[in-house]
């Protein structure tokens, strides 16, 4: 039958990905799918691996969810439209109203606030408690307790988590446990092979590794990730195909990535353990010496100027997140930290001159020349 001009625009041939092999996974940005009948229909229902509508369910975000998945080594993961989104299924897929958790008082402003506000005020208690003794977790443990929430290596201070111990101690109160692997990332550390139940990332970070791109993933059992898929679906908080795909582009250079960062970093923390103007360095060293993670953070001499020392960084920027390949810097205090009263921030050591450095992939030396004329320019 032949069609008018405004029937014409809309129905020419569709190129169907079948008979395309395209080498990479093209973007299926694309809110719905198209089925021939109503068999076909149903068949997505019965589970027959079609889509329907990409709010439930995308071949982008399911690659990136599968992606995510694999790296851990766990059995199942899905994707979010952000880390917070992700945290947020992982937490309501096993604690609902009346419920407690007890959460590292460390933990990634974010995901504080979501807990101490957010949850709160729908009936969901959480306690906030040094993790650095597990002494303090048992004892906050009460009949009402579902989950622990902690990090692999926490920010800024990089306290690295005694993970086995603290599945050690969920398993012994039969409780859930939940990590926020975002710094550390399956490269240097693989939470579920330890026993955790749900693991968590902000793939806006090392996973994208570019800062385009907002997205989040959590990975665990399958029955656990059901639940949390359920959530994203019906909460809204689905991650939209072309930042699924940008992840999943990003996640091809993880390991090179990390590789190159965190050989940066540990030459950067130990260059700066030696320079008489930095009061302390944070940095998770390993047995051997090679490294744990790509941030470093450092406290200032007092005699320092901190705003002269930003200024002086020239190519390296203030930059509220971290991750990426370029390095950038960040002033806990005022930013990350910004929400924390002012004896919280000082019980933790989060003091004026801490500045947390996400160390990038540019030449080592470079780095270090950058900072050690920067600390020199911040005394004069
Ligand atoms: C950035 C970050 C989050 C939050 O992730 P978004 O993608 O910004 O929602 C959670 N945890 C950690 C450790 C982070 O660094």
């Amino acid at each position: 039958m032949e069609k008018r001009f405004e029937t014409e625009v809309l129905h020419g041939e569709k190129k169907e990905q079948r008979s395309i092999a395209s080498k990479v996974t093209p973007i299926y940005q694309t809110s719905a799918f198209t089925f021939k009948d109503l068999d076909e229909l149903e068949g997505f229902y019965q589970g027959n691996g079609q889509y329907l509508y990409s709010r439930v369910g995308n071949p982008n975000t399911d690659e990136l969810g599968e992606a995510a998945a694999r790296l851990e080594g766990a059995p199942d993961g899905v994707a979010a439209s952000s880390g917070l989104s992700a945290i947020l299924a992982g937490v309501l897929a096993v604690v609902k109203s009346g419920d407690h958790i007890i959460a590292a008082d460390d933990l990634y402003g974010g995901s504080f606030h979501m807990l101490k506000e957010e949850l709160m005020d729908f009936g969901i208690e959480t306690s906030f408690v040094s993790f650095s003794n597990l002494d303090n977790v048992e004892k906050a443990i009460t009949d009402r307790t579902k989950l622990l929430f902690t990090e692999s290596i926490t920010n800024p201070l990089l306290r690295v988590e005694n993970i086995e111990a603290v599945v050690k101690l969920a398993k012994k109160h039969s409780l859930l446990t939940l990590v926020d692997n975002t710094f550390a990332t399956p490269y240097h550390c693989r939470p579920y092979a330890a026993g955790v139940d749900l693991v968590v990332h902000s793939a806006t970070k090392y996973f994208g590794g570019h800062s385009d791109v907002t997205s989040g993933v959590i990975v665990g059992t399958e029955e656990l990730i059901g639940r949390a898929r359920s959530k994203i679906v019906n909460l809204g908080a689905n991650v939209s195909p072309f930042e699924a795909w940008l992840t999943c582009r990003g996640i091809k250079t993880l390991a090179l990535r990390m590789k190159a960062q965190t050989e940066n970093s540990r030459k950067l923390a130990v260059a700066l353990k030696e320079n008489e103007h930095i009061e302390k360095v944070f940095y998770p060293f390993d047995e051997d010496q090679s490294g744990y993670g790509a941030m470093v953070t450092v406290e200032l001499s007092k005699a320092a100027d901190i705003n002269q020392f930003f200024r002086s960084l020239g190519w390296i920027k203030i930059a509220p997140t971290l991750a990426g390949v370029e390095t950038t810097v960040s002033h806990p205090l005022t930013t990350s930290h910004r929400a924390l009263p002012a004896e919280a921030c000082e019980a933790l050591g989060i003091t004026k001159g801490v500045v947390r450095v996400s160390v990038g992939i540019e030449h080592a030396d470079d780095i270090i020349a950058q900072f050690e004329k920067a600390i020199q320019q911040s005394l004069s």
